[in-house]
């Protein structure tokens, strides 16, 4: 095993808050090591493009509180083919990086992977994703400042909601997870929550909202995540409106973008701070083709191809029953 002298971080796939403390604890503790850091632009787009940033310490002033990535973010088509990767490997080499942190989501993990076993360079990921759908972590960096800013949002809804005695069904991210829709179900008191993982028909949510009347509910509000598979907020609001006609006073919210942005609480910073540190500390021991992970309170390394697989993630079933529970 050669030494590393040079290691280059990036930030690919959705952007997520608290991208850029991780890329502060890379850089700071890669310097601290004694070892060159560069900045790639715009993930594997950066590679292919060659833009690259050399980093010290004072690059990465004062964006520890910022959402967002400085580096910037792509998806990269030309990438997943073996020819893309090719030419990655060969600006890399080029300028001498001979190790990597990325940072990102699934996405990121398997292009990382192929390229690492192509190509043997090391590598080592670090989950940036709101959607907190990878194995080997209990977070991932991001997902507790969605959940801040999803909970802020439904908060003012419900102050509508109640004043108006209306029902309110609020579309949240996630396309394959329903982990910010349950979060936000349990942490604003919401009605139902409809997830990607859990089938939940029209009939089931229409006898859950007549429950809640028969229990003198005025107000409700219903969390859909984009992936359930009656197919987002507006259609299960169409379907309900259909069957039970003008009994309820429905509106929709689509949270959409603004979830992924804004300063990143104190834990994401935290959590990101240890997960960069621990990143490059990993590299620097010889280790390859993991993640960084957050288990218990413990900072932990799974193999990329175990925390990628998301057989291996189960939402918690518990917590639905419990959100059911205290919605009587
Ligand atoms: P998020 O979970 O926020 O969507 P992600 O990392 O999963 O983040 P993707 O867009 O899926 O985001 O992936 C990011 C980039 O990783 C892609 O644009 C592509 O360049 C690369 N990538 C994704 N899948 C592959 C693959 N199968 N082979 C090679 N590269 C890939």
């Amino acid at each position: 095993m050669t030494a590393i002298k040079k290691i280059g971080v990036y930030t690919s796939g959705g952007d997520a808050p608290g991208m850029n403390a991780a890329i502060r604890a890379v850089v700071r503790t890669g310097i601290y090591m004694g070892k060159e850091m560069v900045g790639i632009m715009q993930g594997y787009q950066g590679m292919m493009e060659k833009n690259f940033i050399d980093m010290g310490a004072r690059s990465v002033c004062n964006i520890i509180q910022k959402g967002g990535t400085v580096l910037k973010t792509a998806r990269c088509m030309e990438f997943r083919t073996p020819e893309g990767r090719k030419l990655a490997y060969e600006n890399l080499k080029e300028k001498g990086i001979d190790a990597l942190v990325a940072i990102g989501g699934d996405g990121t993990f398997t292009g990382a992977e192929l390229l690492s076993k192509e190509y043997n360079i090391p590598v080592i990921g670090i989950p940036g994703t709101i959607d907190n759908d990878l194995s080997g972590t209990d977070y991932t960096i991001g997902y507790d400042t969605a959940n801040n800013t999803v909970i802020e949002a439904i908060d003012k809804i419900r102050d509508t909601a109640a004043s108006h005695d209306r029902l309110f069904f609020v579309e949240v991210m996630g396309r394959d997870s329903g982990c910010i829709a349950l979060q936000a179900g349990i942490a604003g008191g919401a009605e139902a929550v409809l997830l990607p993982e859990k089938d939940t028909g029209i009939d089931d949510l229409i006898g859950k909202l007549e429950q809640g009347v028969d229990c003198n509910k005025t107000s409700s509000i219903v969390i859909i995540a984009e992936g359930d598979k009656n197919g987002g907020a507006y259609n299960v609001a169409k379907h309900v409106k259909e069957k039970l006609g003008d009994s309820f006073d429905i509106k929709v919210t689509i949270l959409g973008h603004l979830q992924r942005g804004g300063s990143p609480t104190s834990f994401d910073r935290v959590l990101a701070s240890r997960m960069g540190y621990a990143a490059v500390n990993a590299l620097l021991v010889g280790e390859t083709r993991k993640m960084t992970g957050l288990k218990g309170n413990e900072i932990v390394l799974t193999n990329l191809e175990i925390a990628i697989n998301h057989s291996e993630f189960k939402l918690e079933e518990d917590l639905l029953e419990m959100s059911h529970v205290l919605t009587i």
